[in-house]
């Protein structure tokens, strides 16, 4: 493993603080109270998971599995059976082969296109900050458009961002029309040769057609430039608001019927992270990406092994 890659790891292990101390706090003082996987063991672990998010149907069968695990599978000290539930953590995961190991992905064309959307407050716009500080890190070249019209700060704030990542912006302050916007972004992309361009976009209550109606216009209008644009569309969950969450991407991805990817951020301020596992086995959409902090490089490119591994105090 590289420098820099400790370090991600040390900020991953970091921003999962809360749940790390919660879940596996409490699981390690099961393990150490209890010492065999018994009716009442494997109840209090339901509940633990239970409590972490995790969400009714994997927690059955997370359980299922120790409970038949523990029938063959010998465990004699409180390390083996930590490592016995850490390994069925980590079969739970979905495994998603991914574009995105690294930020240094490789691309079929040029520029690849990600838009981003999602309800109000989720952390679109930092997120698409901490993205292209990355991707620029990996040797691309990036450029950001600001399709958020709606607020008038939204400009700003993104514009903050994309000096902070030492990229380029494409902005219209005096239009109300955030199709427009995509499409400068789209053309002046192509035309400066850019690696990467990726589209902010208001924040907007996933029950509102008009606003899912002005989502789909904006990717209409940047098919005139670039059939099959969007490469990716993100859709950013903060990580504290739980099963609502869950029906944000559920919603988003019926109204544009197609959403490539999870941006799981805030994950640094709940004890639940648990909701990756629930996210990555329930819906058909993998998480790419998590949010540990709001600083620029608390941006992590999801990986269960690792996710997994922060957890449990590893490495
Ligand atoms: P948007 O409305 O979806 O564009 O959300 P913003 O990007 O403006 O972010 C809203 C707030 O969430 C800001 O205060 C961010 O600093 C904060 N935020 C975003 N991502 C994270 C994260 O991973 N962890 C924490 N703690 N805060 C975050
Ligand atoms: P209402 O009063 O319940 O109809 O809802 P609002 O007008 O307060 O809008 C709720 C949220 O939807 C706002 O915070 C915006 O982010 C978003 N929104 C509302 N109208 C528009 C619009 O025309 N364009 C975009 N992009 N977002 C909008
Ligand atoms: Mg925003």
């Amino acid at each position: 493993m590289s420098f820099l890659d400790k370090i991600g790891f040390t900020k991953l292990r970091n921003g999962l603080t809360k749940t790390k101390d919660d879940l596996f706090g409490r699981i390690n003082r099961l393990v150490n109270a209890k010492k065999t996987i018994d009716d009442e063991f494997l109840n209090e672990l339901e509940e633990i998971f239970l409590s972490s998010d995790i969400g009714y149907d994997t927690v059955e069968t997370l359980i299922s599995n120790i409970k038949e695990r523990a029938k063959t599978d010998k465990y004699e000290t409180d390390d083996e059976l930590n490592k016995l539930i850490r390994d069925e953590v980590m079969k739970i995961f979905a495994v998603s082969t991914s574009a995105f190991k690294s930020y240094d992905f490789e691309h079929h064309k040029k520029p690849f296109v990600i838009m981003v959307v999602g309800v109000n407050g989720v952390g679109k716009t930092t997120s698409i900050g901490k993205l292209a500080h990355n991707f620029k890190k990996a040797g691309k070249s990036v450029l950001i458009g600001s399709a958020d019209t709606f607020r008038a700060a939204a400009n700003e704030q993104l514009e903050i961002w994309a000096k902070r990542a030492g990229v380029d912006i494409i902005q219209n302050p005096k239009t109300g029309d955030p199709a427009s916007v995509a499409y400068d972004t789209i053309k002046a992309a192509q035309s400066r040769n850019a690696d990467v361009a990726i589209i902010d976009t208001a924040g907007r209550l996933h029950n509102k057609s008009h606003l899912m109606e002005e989502l789909k216009k904006i990717q209409r209008v940047m098919q005139k430039v670039i059939p099959d644009t969007p490469d990716e569309i993100f859709i950013v969950i903060d990580a504290t608001t739980g099963q609502n969450g869950l029906n944000q991407v559920k919603e988003f991805s019926n109204a544009l019927g197609k959403v490539t990817g999870i941006i799981l951020t805030k994950l640094d301020g709940t004890a639940k992270g648990g909701i990756v596992v629930k996210i990555n086995n329930e819906m058909k959409i993998p998480v790419r990406f998590i949010g540990v902090g709001e600083q620029i490089d608390d941006l992590q490119v999801f990986d269960s092994e690792d996710f997994v591994n922060a957890l449990f105090g590893d490495k």
